[in-house]
């Protein structure tokens, strides 16, 4: 390989073609995330780059990244942002690399705020702030609360509420899920708690189970510890009539809903966009 010439183009096939047999899900939008990133471009540039040859410098920090990623580490740690609700998210392994199926969480918690002015919001265990950061960047007047017991995280969250301008109107605090939250009131909470059950780590992908933070997956034996304190706290945060929506695992519909009904009035549970049970939603009755 020697006197190959390493174009853009070049490099995007040999790396895709290396993730794959790697058993890496999306090799090629990879390939393109990781390269876009070494070269200081954007993913649609490198059409029109192709052709370039890109200096030894660059390529070298390339090869450094496809190296982590072949041991495992998650493209977003590696670039440093994901893409969430168009939105493009700062991450670090400090927080929960944001999941397109939170963006059903997101849609949903749009749709019950959508008529109400200036909803008061309460996300709790925030990790990215992806959640609380689109609901205020959609939500012109929405006001959100976000708690997470991790500084790290919030402070992760706090660059990306900056990075989107909506600091004015998203206030993160620190504390264990509804601890530092002094007065209810809210029109709507939301969670994407840890709900990974203690079996279900050893087959979990192992970029998730290596990579990213244990605190932010672990619902306990079960799974269902966060949903279990969630349910039972909830109520004093609501206003009379206000909703809680909380994203799930694939199996734990029956038992969330379930969790919810014993304080609450339960609501829809809203499939994420493969068809799968996702979020489970409740009210406060007025
Ligand atoms: N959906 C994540 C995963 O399985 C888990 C997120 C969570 O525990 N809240 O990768």
């Amino acid at each position: 390989m020697a006197n190959e010439t390493w174009t853009v183009r070049r490099l995007l096939e040999w790396t895709e073609d290396f993730l794959r047999k790697r058993q890496v899900e999306s090799p090629r939008l990879e390939a393109q995330i990781l390269l876009a990133h070494a070269l200081g471009c954007k993913k649609i540039d490198l059409y029109v780059r192709h052709e370039e040859e890109p200096p030894e410098v660059k390529r070298a920090a390339f090869r450094e990244m496809i190296k982590k990623r072949a041991e495992g580490m998650p493209v977003a740690y590696l670039v440093g942002y994901r893409d969430f609700y168009s939105l493009d998210f700062l991450v670090t392994p400090a927080v929960l690399i944001p999941r397109p199926e939170t963006e059903t969480l997101v849609m949903e918690a749009l749709r019950v705020v959508k008529a109400i002015d200036a909803p008061r919001v309460l996300d709790v265990g925030t990790g990215s702030g992806c959640i609380a950061v689109t609901i205020a960047r959609q939500h012109k007047t929405a006001r959100v609360t976000a708690t997470d017991l991790s500084a790290d995280a919030l402070a992760v969250a706090g660059t990306n509420a900056q990075r989107h301008g909506v600091t004015d109107r998203v206030t993160f605090v620190q504390g264990d899920l509804f601890a530092p939250v002094s007065q209810g009131a809210f029109d709507l909470v939301v969670s994407n708690p840890p709900y990974i059950a203690r079996a279900e780590f050893a087959a979990l992908d192992a970029g998730v189970r290596d990579f990213e933070p244990r605190s932010a997956l672990d619902g306990g034996i079960d799974g269902l510890d966060y949903y279990r304190r969630i349910a039972n706290e909830v109520p004093r945060a609501l206003r009379p009539g206000g909703t809680v929506l909380v994203e799930i695992g694939l199996t734990q519909e029956p038992a969330v809903r379930d969790l919810f009904a014993a304080q609450l009035e339960p609501g829809p549970t809203f499939k994420d966009r493969a068809g799968r049970p996702r979020v489970v939603s409740a009210r406060l009755p007025r």
